[in-house]
């Protein structure tokens, strides 16, 4: 079986999806690797280096007419995926559920997509496989470095000859995977750190890194299934906001990094906190999209400072700012979900098998994820309402 390593082609994306060090075990199992010429480049990896592993290097025509599957980091672009072909098969962030109708393009193509943000994450053999996981952990370490740059003052306690400096305070809302690799990385530059989630259980995991946990007096237990947080309420929202909105002012930098899965994200740091904030403050919104962010003002991908001299930075592709470290956790994730799925030398696709079933998203030149199917229902439209009379009477 031939397995292609495209080169990514959305703008800013520099990671790849397999890094030299993960060819070994993929070679072992019977795969030929082929890997697009300059495919690492944006992850400092040479092609000699693929070559130097057992990969050839291919132009990138060649790569989609020989491959049966390609592994990619984000998902296809509507060139890329003109360039598919039938019963071959892409693996990558396929983001389906954010982007029907990629996946509705690629099945039409007879492309077999795969999507690895659909692991079932909680499933103990599927850690190995948890690219989310790998990459939000890249995204909260460079978060904070990313924030200690832009704060003018030092992140640790210092006693000099020149004075004293004193600790940053640094404030961590969401306490998922990136949130707790944000608390240990701030831990480890010296600050002081308080962290939030309206998860309770995170309570103690932040502790365990040296963080104190802001308790609120308004108790709320928004845990959700599958080990995410649920939406708030407007009343909960509305009681938490108050309360946040306090501790907010007091802090040097703020980090955020709440999601709701299928959701908007939620505001947790409003205009009006922001306005309480000193200069010279920093917040760093990992939740930012295109869909909003966790702060109010964040603009996607811009950095911008306020009239009252916060600096509020909304990175839209974190990782990516990190591509060989990202790159190689990535690699590792895709390679142990390919590796389960290859069965003397060739794909083979058990759709009864857990991981095979989520991920699968088409197959055989049809949709096989139902809550992708259920996304592209067409709404139903509005019932014929009787003319309106002028006046405003039907
Ligand atoms: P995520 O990116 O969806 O969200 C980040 C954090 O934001 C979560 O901790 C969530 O509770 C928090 N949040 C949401 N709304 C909030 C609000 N209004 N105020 C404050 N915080 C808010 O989450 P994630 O990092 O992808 O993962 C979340 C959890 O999933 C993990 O902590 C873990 O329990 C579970 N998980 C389990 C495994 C596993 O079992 N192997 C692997 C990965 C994740």
């Amino acid at each position: 079986m031939k397995v292609g390593v495209a080169k990514e082609t959305a703008p800013g994306e520099r990671r790849v999806a397999l890094v030299p060090e993960a060819l070994g075990k993929l070679q072992a199992a019977g795969c030929e690797i082929l890997v697009e010429s300059g495919a690492g480049s944006g992850s400092a990896i040479p092609d000699s280096a693929y070559t130097e592993a057992g990969a050839t290097i291919v132009s990138a025509d060649a790569l989609y007419q020989q491959s049966d599957v390609i592994l990619k980091v984000a998902k296809p672009t509507t060139t890329e995926i003109g360039n598919f072909r039938e019963g071959q098969a892409v693996i990558g962030f396929l983001q389906p559920l954010i982007d029907p109708t990629s996946a509705q393009a690629l099945a039409r193509q007879g492309v077999t997509a795969i999507s690895l943000d659909a692991i079932p994450r909680t499933l103990s053999r599927a850690q190995t496989m948890d690219a989310l996981s790998s990459q939000a952990n890249v995204g909260g370490y460079k978060a904070v470095l990313i924030a200690a740059n832009a704060y003018g003052r030092y992140f640790p306690l210092l006693t000099t000859a020149a004075g004293t400096a004193k600790p940053a305070n640094v404030l961590i809302l969401g306490i998922g995977v990136a949130g707790l690799q944000a608390i240990g990385t701030a831990k480890r530059l010296g600050a002081v750190v308080k962290a939030y989630d309206v998860r309770p259980e995170t309570r103690e995991q932040a502790e365990s890194l040296g963080a104190q946990f802001l308790k609120l007096k308004t108790t709320i237990d928004a845990t959700g299934s599958g080990g995410y947080a649920r939406e708030l309420t407007d009343e909960e929202r509305a009681s938490q906001q108050a309360e946040l909105n306090e501790a907010i002012g007091g802090m040097d930098v703020v980090i955020t990094t709440a999601q709701v899965p299928g959701r908007k994200p939620p505001v947790l740091v409003t205009a009006d906190a922001v306005g309480r904030m000193k200069a010279g403050s920093v917040i760093v919104d990992m939740a930012a999209s295109t869909l909003g962010g966790n702060c109010e003002l964040s603009q996607v991908g811009e950095t911008i400072q306020t009239p009252n001299g916060v600096t509020i930075i909304a990175p839209d592709n974190l990782p990516a700012s990190m591509p060989a470290g990202a790159s190689a956790f990535y690699a590792r994730n895709i390679s142990s979900l390919l590796l389960g799925m290859v069965k003397d030398g060739a794909l083979h696709l058990d759709l009864e098998d857990e991981v095979t079933k989520s991920t699968v998203i088409s197959h055989d030149g049809s949709l096989v994820s139902e809550a992708v199917k259920k996304l592209l229902e067409p709404t139903p439209t509005p019932a014929a309402q009787p003319p309106t009379a002028p006046g405003g009477q039907a």
